[in-house]
């Protein structure tokens, strides 16, 4: 039976927990323990799929096709694990499992209720994981902070878990703030005693306190700790801000954290340590030999997480090639008022993420025209494939208001537009084409270049497809269709002729990348705009 590691939080929220839990899978890894990660998502949605990149951010797809939050893609990238619908669990899931059994007549005669119904559902999602043999130990991060009512289910669950699995087989780290005072000159320690205090009250003593902060903590600060909050001086860790993420796993690394966790859980483990990640990842951000400027036009800009995948892609790409990707994050309804080379001009790459909705869509086609037009490479993803198309139909094939059906019931060529079988679909829920399909790629194109592989697996999140019946007047016109979902005759990857590089795809590959294994399609268009190299 699998280990339990639960990482809450306390303080205040967007303390980086999804980091910290997946620096400490990295850790584990290291030393050879396998690991898996659940994300414990408080609120009642089932998932985040219908919810806005402004409540939400990203929405993370998995191979399986679940849609999930955006923690699960810092597990992606930091370690092996391979997470899946079962390891987002949200509160709306678990009481929609509850209700249903409810209606079926599972608990005939019962009062359901929180305790034990509720909390029972939780320890067997979690347990499902667990139940896994190629699993030592699963980590379970807890969203929300500590004092949060909607969270409290979650807590008595790994509370009862404690008793359930045995002490010694479940370790709590607590993650939480120890903010500095300039004027006082100090670090503060008693936001940190309430918090701990909080978990206390409901029967949690944690074992290990990561705390975040900006300069380091002195021995006097981690004794006191340590004191009022019941845990070994040796087992506060700090959680210093570094300048990039990747260097957490060193940091905790640094502290010797694996070895508590694996003395606590008293795990069997090798000998390991980071260092192909310090000099493959870390050192590479650090110190970068070249750099380059690549574009990301969306509509969601200044939000810093509702493109994190594509933004994290974008810095593998870079890492793979020794250079820094600055990124140019473009409004693409600004372009929409001022023009695409405002904008453009010194970029050395351009990419278009995935959407929805009109808003914005004008300036993303501009920009690509503008692409297209300038010879600067281009890479489009989901949406910035559809609208590639819809800019080369209207453009170059003359198909005057082309569109996609999504924007425009009514467009005289549909060059984008629903398949039947999504025609009929009503609820929104989980009803897109979601998760991995097979693509075959042809050779002797850009797209083989890259991946080398006849036969690719791609993570999809849409509705609408390329209209087939447009796909003859487009190749007559230079466009190319490299890559196919044989089965079902769809249009995944387009590329086109007589352009340095301009790819672009149906499906999500930034879910895919990892910083010491960028993706191929990001490694490609980084190379691109590296051997363009304009001034920014
Ligand atoms: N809105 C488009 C569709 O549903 C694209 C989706 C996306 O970019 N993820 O097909």
């Amino acid at each position: 039976m699998a280990k339990y590691i639960f990482v809450t939080g306390g303080v205040v929220s967007s303390l980086g927990k999804g980091i910290a839990s997946a620096s400490i899978g990295k850790l584990l890894e290291s030393r050879g323990v396998r690991i898996s990660i659940i994300k414990c998502d408080p609120y009642i949605n089932v998932d985040p799929g219908t919810m806005n990149p402004f409540q939400h951010g990203e929405v993370y797809v998995t191979d399986d096709g679940a849609e999930t939050d955006l923690d699960l893609g810092h597990y992606g990238r930091f370690t092996d694990a391979v997470c899946g619908k079962d390891n987002n669990i949200t509160t709306g899931k678990i009481y929609y499992s509850v209700i249903s059994k409810e209606r079926r007549g599972d608990y005939l005669g019962k009062t359901i209720q929180v305790i034990p119904h509720i909390t029972d559902e939780i320890k067997a999602g979690l347990r499902k994981i667990g139940s896994d043999k190629k699993v030592d130990v699963v980590i379970v991060e807890i969203g929300g902070t500590v004092g949060d009512i909607e969270s409290l289910p979650f807590l008595e669950s790994i509370r009862q878990m404690s008793i359930d699995e045995g002490r010694e087989n479940v370790l709590f780290a607590h993650l939480t703030l120890i903010p500095y005072i300039k004027s006082a000159g100090e670090t503060k320690t008693k936001p940190t005693q309430h918090s701990v205090n909080k978990l206390r009250e409901i029967g949690i003593q944690p074992d290990i306190l990561m705390c975040r902060s900006e300069i380091r903590l002195t021995e006097d600060a981690k004794e006191k700790i340590a004191l009022f909050c019941s845990v070994k001086p040796e087992h506060v860790i700090e959680a210093l801000d570094v300048p990039t993420v990747y260097e957490v796993p060193l940091e905790f690394g640094r502290q010797k954290l694996d070895d508590t966790i694996i003395k606590l859980l008293g795990l069997k483990a090798k000998k390991g340590n980071l260092d192909a990640w310090r000099t493959g990842v870390v050192n590479r951000i650090k110190k970068p030999s070249r750099q380059v400027t690549i574009a990301v036009v969306g509509k969601y800009i200044t939000l810093q997480d509702a493109y994190k995948s594509i933004y994290e892609a974008l810095i593998h790409g870079g890492i793979a090639h020794k250079a820094k990707v600055n990124i140019k994050k473009v409004d693409s309804e600004d372009i929409q008022k001022h023009g695409a080379g405002h904008y453009l001009d010194s970029v050395s790459g351009i990419l278009v993420p995935g959407g929805f909705g009109y808003r914005g869509i004008e300036g993303k086609i501009e920009a690509i025209r503008y692409a297209r037009e300038h010879k600067i490479p281009y890479f489009g993803i989901c949406l910035g494939m559809q609208t590639a198309i819809i800019e080369f139909a209207r453009n170059v094939c003359h198909l005057g208001k082309a569109n996609s059906t999504e924007f425009d019931k009514n467009t005289p060529h549909p060059v984008i537009s629903l398949l039947e079988e999504q025609e009929k679909v009503q609820n929104k829920g989980a009803s897109m084409r979601l998760g991995a399909y097979s693509c075959q790629v042809k050779r002797g194109t850009k797209t083989y270049a890259v991946y080398a592989s006849d036969e690719i697996m791609e993570r999809h999140r849409h509705r609408y497809e390329f209209n087939n019946e447009y796909r003859t007047i487009m190749e007559e016109n230079g466009l190319r269709f490299v890559g196919l979902h044989v089965r079902k005759n769809l249009v995944e990857i387009v590329e086109l002729d007589r352009h340095p590089w301009f790819v672009a795809c149906q499906f999500h590959p930034e879910f895919k990348s990892k910083p010491d294994k960028a993706h191929p399609l990001f490694r490609g268009f980084v190379n691109a705009a590296l051997r363009l190299k304009k001034k920014g």
